[in-house]
């Protein structure tokens, strides 16, 4: 049999292993199928690389544009993913474990390359938050922006998920326009390493922005700077020692950590047999147990249920896990495959011995259980394992020990908060989940638990059909979990993004705000051109064009042909006295949408032109009431731009109603699709 050797890609070369590459043995067959490893990697020129070649390259390119490269990317991934499936079963995964891998990994991709899009501007800072009024005329103002950060991500990574750990962390990071050395763990690097050469294969990747360490990472982390982040995935003990480096703590270089979680589940007291709820949860809990044979960073560790249903669900447990034969992951009757090594089969059998010092094993029995289509003693398989403690508030080991293999531990709580009490034991998770179809006892646990993790799942009859799952980290939503589970968060949309840009707060007057915000803000600098801006396409209007319309007198008859016509004849607009009465209103004042009506009015320029919809209206406040006989007058700017697709793309206008004394009444963003051509009349 010939032994593969994992390469490095280093600096635009693969390098091959040396004498000092590591053995990586099938977690099937025990038998050595690859080397990986390289000694004398030049880590100074990788980081070299990536900070003069690939942060500079992406840095050029706008949000959307990465965007688009993530789409590719993802797109080229999915057109390749047999291979990966081919050469994942030697991981000890299943064909369903490579979907929570694989597949997984490339619809993450495509989540990021959705939102950078759709909630990222096509331009290369990233806007936070509001501007701050800083000063009383608004001629000095505030606003934080992220900038992408000039160095580069280093990411390490756990053995489980050779491909979605990837994946995730590279999304985000190369969507803040930051390049990336990914350091998979050794076990299972051989995935990883095909994934990043069918990414580079794509030519998508601009030199320089994806790099790949197999084996050890040597003395890169001595070398980082300020601009650069590390982003970890494994054990805390391996954590703790790279964090709290000398040269990392004494750099303040960003490390974000995410690493052992002993999570819970709850059944919730209203979730008895016989209840939609209660198969629920037996279904989770066995699925969250021996999915990827229990080496989940996500997976149920501590089962809570009241005291009266924990024979009951034991029961329940004992025969959904009865079915869940174990064995070669190729086979198609295997429901479980291997851990990943040898060497994690003795660690999850020595953590549930600690575990087994304090809880009793009820389910499972690594001595005799059968495997099919496999060596037993050659692979590193294991059984599912259930303990059963029976004095939580006693025990330590079982919220303290992760055990990373299909081992969990159930246990009785009384009420509601000695649940959430138990719950928090473990002193930070990844998520914790609830299944109960009583709103308040989910939000007793929120309240009392959301402090404690990253995540917190509900589920009953009402999602089930739909739920992702409790083990299911999602793109949009944040990973990660405080405590125990590392103090760092990932993915979360757009927050993913965040932790490889940096935030800066700019002051300064609008035009300079505007300039370097992309965004026009009232007060700086207004462009007034001939004609109508309606007559002119996406790309032929600057920002802060304005255009200010005549004014337009609001009659009594105006207030009330609206209120009939369209039926809101609420008393402010209609009764005088009951108005004055009002501590809003002077007396009878026109409707706030008939001034946005007469706005529109006032301002649209009636022609078929280059604007193709009006799309919506953002941040409306109207600010003043306007009484019959009083005027208006409109104010309609050129805020931002965002392209849509080939054809069109979105322009934000500023809008302001005011009235004869140029008292602001209404004051709102307008979205207008706009055409990049105009058009072709027949
Ligand atoms: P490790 O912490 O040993 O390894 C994680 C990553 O760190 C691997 O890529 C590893 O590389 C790398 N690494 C280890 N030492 C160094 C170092 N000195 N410098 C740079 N990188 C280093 O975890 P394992 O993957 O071996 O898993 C061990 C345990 O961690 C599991 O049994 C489980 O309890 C826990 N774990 C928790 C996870 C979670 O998210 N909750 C996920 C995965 C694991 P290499 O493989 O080459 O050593």
């Amino acid at each position: 049999m010939t032994i593969q050797t994992v390469k490095s890609f280093a600096a635009g070369q693969w390098i091959d292993v040396d004498d000092a590459a590591r053995d990586i043995r099938s977690a099937v067959t025990g038998d050595i199928i690859a080397r990986a490893g390289n000694s004398a990697l030049d880590t100074a020129a990788m980081l070299d690389y990536a900070r003069t070649k690939g942060g500079p390259a992406l840095r050029a390119m706008t949000f959307h544009q990465r965007a688009k490269m993530l789409k590719a990317l993802a797109q080229h991934l999915g057109q390749h993913k047999q291979k990966l499936y081919d050469i994942s079963f030697a991981t000890g995964a299943t064909q369903k474990d490579h979907l929570i891998d694989i597949d997984g990994g490339i619809g993450t991709m495509f989540v990021f390359a959705s939102k950078g899009r759709r909630e990222m501007p096509d331009a290369h800072v990233y806007l936070d938050g509001n501007v701050e009024q800083l000063s009383r005329s608004g001629t000095f103002l505030g606003q934080h922006i992220c900038t992408s950060l000039q160095g580069v991500a280093v990411h390490i990574n756990a053995f489980n998920f050779p491909v979605w750990g990837m994946l995730e962390k590279l999304a985000p990071t190369l969507l803040a326009g930051v390049p990336a050395i990914v350091k998979p763990a050794t076990a299972s690097c051989y995935v990883t390493e095909m994934a990043v050469q069918i990414m580079l294969d794509s030519g998508l990747l601009p030199d320089g922005a994806l790099q790949l360490v197999s084996g050890g990472l040597g003395d890169m982390l001595d070398r980082l700077s300020n601009q650069d982040v590390v982003s970890f995935t494994g054990s805390a003990d391996t954590a703790l020692k790279l964090r709290s480096a000398p040269h990392i703590l004494s750099n303040s270089i960003r490390f974000i950590a995410e690493q052992d979680s002993l999570n819970a589940s709850i059944l919730g007291p209203d979730a008895g047999p016989g209840t939609p709820e209660f198969d629920l949860f037996v279904k989770e809990v066995s699925r969250e147990m021996t999915t990827k044979a229990g080496q989940k960073c996500t997976a149920i560790r501590r089962i809570l249920a009241p005291e009266a249903l924990v024979q009951p669900v034991i029961e329940a447990l004992g025969k959904a896990l009865a079915k869940i034969t174990i064995g070669d992951p190729r086979a198609e009757a295997t429901r479980m495959g291997a851990l990943v090594s040898a060497g994690q089969k003795q660690d999850v059998l020595e953590k549930a011995a600690i575990i087994g010092q304090e809880a009793e094993r009820v389910i499972g029995d690594p001595d005799k259980f059968e495997v099919i289509g496999a060596d037993a003693d050659a692979g590193a398989f294991v059984p599912p394992m259930l303990f059963h403690c029976a004095d939580p508030d006693g025990a330590r080991h079982v919220h303290e020990v992760e055990a990373f293999g299909p081992v969990s531990t159930i246990m009785p709580y009384k009420d509601v908060d000695h649940a959430v009490s138990l719950v928090n034991r473990g002193q930070g998770s990844l998520v914790a989940s609830v299944i109960t179809h009583d709103a308040a006892v989910a939000r007793q646990v929120a309240l009392g638990a959301g402090a404690f993790h990253g995540r917190l799942y509900f589920n009953n009859r009402d999602s089930m059909k739909e739920s992702t799952g409790h083990g299911s980290p999602l793109p949009h939503m944040v990973h990660g979990g405080p405590g125990r589970a590392g103090g760092g968060e990932e993915m979360g949309g757009v927050r993913g993004v965040m932790h490889y840009m940096q935030r800066t707060a700019i002051q300064g007057s609008p035009d300079i705000l505007t300039a370097i915000g992309q965004k026009w803000v009232p007060g700086a600098q207004e462009i007034t051109e001939q004609d109508h801006p309606f007559k002119r396409t996406f790309h032929e209007l600057a920002l802060g064009e304005t255009f200010k319309t005549p004014s337009r007198e609001i009659l009594l008859e105006d207030i009330e042909k609206f209120a009939h016509f369209t039926g809101d004849t609420f008393y402010a607009h209609m009764d005088q006295d009951a108005a004055a009465r009002n501590p809003f209103f002077p007396g009878r004042v026109a409707h706030g949408y008939l001034l946005l009506s007469f706005a529109a009015g006032l301002f649209v320029q009636p022609d078929e032109g280059p604007v193709l919809a009006n799309t919506g209206l953002d941040n409306l406040r109207f600010l003043k009431p306007v009484e019959a006989g009083d005027s208006i007058k409109v104010r309609l700017s050129v805020k931002h731009k965002t392209p849509r697709n080939e054809d069109y793309g979105e322009v934000r206008w500023h809008v302001s109603v005011t009235n004869l004394q140029d008292e602001m009444v209404a004051e709102y963003e307008l979205l207008t699709m706009n055409a990049y051509a105009h058009p072709e009349k027949q």
